[in-house]
C-alpha cells in the first residue's frame, strides 16, 4: 500500500512530499484517510531545530478523517467511521496510564523520542529505509495507520477540518484549564501567549465561568481574537503591569504560560496573585530552564504546576470537549486559519511560523 506523505528531513531543509509504503493495519490497528492536520507547536519545534528528532520523518499529530480499513480484532470503529486522531495511546500497564494520563507515559515518550509508535516499528519505509513518525502519529499523510485507541470517534455533525482541532490544540488548551486548573466560578484568569493553544485556554476559562479573563501577546490579531472568544482585557506583555493596575495589581488566581518559553512561564509566575497557581501549558525548547524564587513558594504560597495534552486521557476528555462543541459554547470554526494542499506543505510551515492567525491546515486529500 502507498501514500503521499510530507517528509521532514531536517531543520533548514524543505519538505519533500514523496509516496511512501505503508504496511496493512495490523492487529487492533485501523487504516485512516486524513482530512485535515493543524500544525502544533511541536511541529514548529522541530522546523526550527529546537529539539531532535530521526528524519526522514512525517511530522502532524492533529489531525481528522474517516476510517477507511480496519486491522484484525478492532471491534469500535469500522470503515466509513469519521474519527479525531490523539496521539496519546495507552500502554495500559504504566503508572501514568493507570491514572489516566497516557501523554506522560515513559513508553510513550520513549517512543515520541524514537520516532516510532509505541512498539517501536513505524510501518512506513521508502525505498526500503525507514520513515519516521513525529509525536507517534506522522498525520501530514494520505493515509495513516494508527492505533484503534488513538482514533477516537467524532460522529457526524462537526466538520473534518474544526475536528482536526480537536486532537491536539483543542485538548491541550480547554483541558488545561477543565481538567487541571479547574478555577472555580468567578476566578480571575490570566493566559500569556494567545496562539491555537492560548485561544483555547481563553475559551476553557470561558467555559469554566471565570470573570476575568485578560490575554498577554504581542499582536494585536491574536489579541482581537481572543476577546472575541472570551478574553475581557488584553495587553501586548510588556503592558501587564498597568492593564492589571485597575483590576488585578496584586495578580490573578490562575496564570496559563501556553508559550513554554522561561521569559513567558517567569511571566505568569509573577502575575500569579499569593496563593494563586501558574500552570505551565506550552512546551519548552529542548534544553530551557526556570529561574525560581523560592519565597514565590514559601512566603507567598503560590503553586507552579503543568498540565500535559489537557491533562486527562483523551478517549475520556474527547466526548466532554464535543459536548461543548455541540453547545455552541466551545467554537472551533472562528480558530481556523489559511488552509494548504499537502503539495503546499512548505507553505504552511512558513505561514505557521510566521504567527498566521488561526491553526495552519493542511488538507493532505485536497
Ligand atoms: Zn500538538
Ligand atoms: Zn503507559
Amino acid at each position: 500500500m502507498t501514500s503521499r506523505a510530507a517528509l521532514f528531513h531536517g531543520p533548514g531543509r524543505p519538505f519533500e512530499v514523496a509516496e511512501v509504503e505503508l504496511e496493512e493495519p495490523g492487529e487492533r490497528q485501523v487504516l485512516v484517510r486524513v482530512a485535515a492536520v493543524g500544525l502544533c507547536g511541536t511541529d514548529l519545534h522541530m522546523v526550527r531545530g529546537e529539539w531532535r528528532r530521526p528524519t526522514p520523518m512525517v511530522l502532524g499529530h492533529e489531525g481528522a478523517g474517516v476510517v477507511e480499513a480496519v486491522g484484525l480484532g478492532v471491534e469500535l470503529l469500522a470503515p466509513g467511521d469519521r474519527v479525531v486522531i490523539s496521539w496519546a495511546p495507552s500502554c495500559g500497564h504504566c503508572a501514568d496510564c493507570r491514572r489516566g494520563r497516557p501523554a506522560a507515559c515513559i513508553e510513550l515518550q520513549r517512543a515520541i523520542g524514537g520516532g516510532t509508535l509505541l512498539d517501536g516499528t513505524t510501518r512506513i519505509s521508502r525505498d526500503g529505509e525507514t520513515v519516521y513518525r513525529g509525536t507517534a502519529t506522522g498525520a501530514l499523510t494520505e493515509l495513516l495507520t494508527v492505533d484503534e485507541s488513538v482514533a477516537l470517534p467524532l460522529g457526524e455533525d462537526v466538520p473534518l477540518e474544526q475536528a482536526a482541532l480537536l486532537g491536539c490544540a483543542a485538548l491541550t488548551g480547554v483541558g488545561a484549564v477543565l481538567f487541571q486548573a479547574r478555577p472555580e466560578p468567578g476566578a480571575s484568569v490570566l493566559v500569556i501567549g494567545a496562539g491555537g493553544v492560548g485561544q483555547f485556554v481563553v475559551q476553557g476559562a470561558r467555559i469554566a465561568g471565570a470573570g476575568e479573563i485578560v490575554v498577554a501577546d504581542p499582536l494585536d490579531s491574536r489579541r482581537d481574537q481572543a476577546r472575541k472568544l472570551g478574553a475581557t482585557r488584553d495587553c501586548p506583555p510588556e503592558g501587564l503591569k498597568e492593564t492589571l493596575a485597575a483590576v488585578a495589581p496584586d495578580g490573578l488566581d490562575y496564570a496559563f504560560d501556553a508559550v513554554g518559553a522561561p521569559e513567558t512561564s517567569a511571566l505568569a509566575l509573577r502575575w500569579t496573585r499569593n496563593g494563586g497557581t501558574t500552570v505551565l501549558v506550552g512546551l519548552p525548547a529542548a534544553g530551557a530552564r526556570l529561574d525560581l524564587d523560592p519565597a514565590d513558594f514559601s512566603r507567598r504560597e503560590k503553586w507552579l504546576t503543568g498540565s500535559m495534552y489537557g491533562s486527562e486521557d483523551p478517549a475520556v476528555a474527547l466526548p466532554v470537549l464535543l459536548e461543548h462543541v455541540r453547545s455552541g459554547a466551545l467554537e472551533l470554526e472562528p480558530m481556523l486559519g489559511p488552509r494548504y494542499a499537502l503539495d503546499d506543505v512548505n507553505a504552511a510551515f512558513e505561514a505557521s511560523l510566521a504567527g498566521a492567525p488561526g491553526r495552519v491546515l493542511v488538507l493532505p486529500n485536497g
